[in-house]
């Protein structure tokens, strides 16, 4: 399986970062052994000293697919999740700096803690879903995914133009503002509406 994380999707965020709003979605991958599941402590790289979180909704494609329609493209996902889409910040300025790659910063061991999926099923509305981050028992992050600048379904048509989705892919949708730094110690609790589904330690 692979994992494809969407940049710059909430316009807030696009501006915290001083980046311009895109005009078409930008999209980068991380391998499987960025996975952490189970609210297993996610491990500080020593390779960084600015690794900042990212709270993401993720959803899971369950259908082969290639050159997908935007009007079809909500057949081919039927759960999501919450994810943390981690990223070394200082890593990542450098990479942008000299125009290089940021898989470095973006795709590391341990850089996407998942919550368990959720059947789509449960939501009146995809593109109406509340979702939020908590830092050491403060909310640091909250977001709706009507605010995204492409909707799911714009990006599962977009990807899939590039790259062929197949069962068990996940897509991380880009993340509202309100990014900042994590330590060794901290505690995230991430949530869906109001329900806890991330709760772990960076260690
Ligand atoms: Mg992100």
């Amino acid at each position: 399986m692979k994992i494809i994380a969407i940049g710059r999707n909430y316009i807030e965020h696009a501006k915290e970062l001083n980046n311009p709003v895109p005009k078409e979605p930008m999209f980068f991958m991380k391998p499987e052994t960025a996975l952490i599941r189970n609210n297993k402590p996610f491990f500080y790289p020593d390779f960084s000293k600015n690794v900042h979180y990212e709270a993401e909704i993720v959803v899971k494609i369950c259908r082969l697919g290639k050159n997908i329609e935007t009007r079809f493209a909500h057949r081919y996902y039927d759960e999501l999740a919450l994810g943390i889409d981690f990223t070394a910040r200082d890593l990542q300025a450098e990479c942008k700096e000299k125009g290089k790659p940021w898989e470095k910063a973006k795709a590391f061991d341990g850089s996407a803690p998942i919550s368990d999926f959720v059947n789509k099923a449960q939501f009146a509305d995809i593109q109406n879903i509340n979702f939020s981050l908590d830092l050491n028992g403060k909310q640091v992050q909250a977001g709706n995914t009507k605010d995204m600048i492409f909707s799911i379904d714009q990006l599962i048509s977009y990807v899939s133009k590039f790259v062929t989705l197949k069962i068990g892919d996940l897509l991380f949708t880009g993340t509202p503002s309100g990014v900042g730094q994590v330590k060794i110690n901290d505690r995230l609790i991430g949530k869906i509406e109001d329900k806890i589904v991330l709760d772990f330690l960076v260690k």
